[in-house]
């Protein structure tokens, strides 16, 4: 993230789209305004019909994190590219099914902490770029800014990465499992998953991604449930704020990966208190269930 931002000048600003990864966020915040590279948030990226000269980038999360949002890329990528500004996509959610730069994107980022990785043993980030000048300058502030991956990190990575489609196939499944579990329970009141918002974002993300459901899942619990109680009582789903590992996880966007964004930001996008994610993994899908169920029974409120 540090690396594909630095490609903007002084002066210049990047449009985000609205629920971005907390830390990219923080980055902005922390970074981006010491150094004079200006930023909004907007959730009216997809009807812009012009961008102000001093946009370099439009910077994009599709599914977003953690509603799950659906931005249309090949709309955003016509957008910037009349105005001379670059895309950024963080695909991190989709690391197949859903191709970025074939779509026209400039820059496509990975957390390889997650899915490339996808032990939760291992902290890296992939750049990639299919222009020639754009990789040759990206590699010159890689180098610059020494943020290249260590010989070991890199090793567990590559090993990571040979059965991605594996795990990434078997999480999907369990997900699918469940999002009709999560459904019908009343313990849920709102479920976010991606293409789930609306019949628009539905037909884009079949159109851009396969419809690809990913691992990760969001929901809001009925008042009549205690989430904190719930969430210290699962077995299986530690609290961390990682996701796309063998292993199930569930965070609380509010206290932990989404905090910087303070509570009137995550009141004006949506992201309530009551607001829980999970991080599906590899273990059988019906354990999972069954956790998830005696959880929710022990954290209603009597
Ligand atoms: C976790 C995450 C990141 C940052 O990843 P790290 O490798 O943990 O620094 C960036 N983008 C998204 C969407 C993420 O989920």
């Amino acid at each position: 993230i540090t690396l594909a931002l630095s490609l903007l000048k002084t002066g210049q600003k990047v449009l985000f789209c609205e629920n971005i990864y907390g830390g990219t966020f923080r980055y902005a915040k922390k970074i981006m305004e010491n150094i004079g590279i200006k930023y909004e948030l907007r959730s009216d990226l997809e009807s812009l019909k012009s961008l102000s000269s001093d946009v370099g980038a439009i910077y994009i999360e599709t599914p977003s994190n953690p509603l799950l949002n659906i931005t249309d890329i090949k709309k955003i990528v016509a957008l910037a590219h009349a105005n001379n500004a670059i895309v950024i996509a963080d695909n991190t959610f989709m690391p197949l099914f859903q191709s970025p730069l074939a779509l026209g994107v400039d820059v496509e980022l990975h957390s390889a902490t997650k899915f490339i990785g996808g032990h939760g043993d291992a902290l890296g980030g992939v750049v990639c770029t299919n222009d020639k000048a754009l990789g040759a300058k990206i590699g010159s502030l890689k180098s610059t800014l020494g943020i290249a991956l260590a010989p070991f990190d890199s090793y567990l990575m590559l090993r990571g990465l040979k059965t991605m489609k594996l795990r990434f196939d078997a999480q999907i499944a369990n997900t699918k499992k469940i999002l009709e579990f999560l459904k019908s329970h009343e313990a849920i009141q709102k479920l976010y998953f991606a293409g789930g918002a609306s019949e628009h974002e539905r037909a884009v993300h079949e159109a851009q991604a396969g419809g690809c459901l990913g691992a990760v899942l969001s929901f809001e619990m009925s008042e009549k449930y205690c989430y904190k109680r719930f969430a210290s009582l699962l077995e299986l789903f530690d609290i961390a704020s990682s996701l796309g590992g063998v292993e199930s996880l569930i965070c609380h966007p509010a206290t932990m990966s989404h905090a910087s964004y303070g509570e009137q930001l995550r009141a004006k996008i949506g992201i309530k208190d009551n607001l829980l994610r999970l991080a599906i993994g590899c273990e059988d899908g019906e354990d999972l269930i069954a956790d998830l169920a005696k959880a929710f029974a022990k954290a209603k409120k009597s």
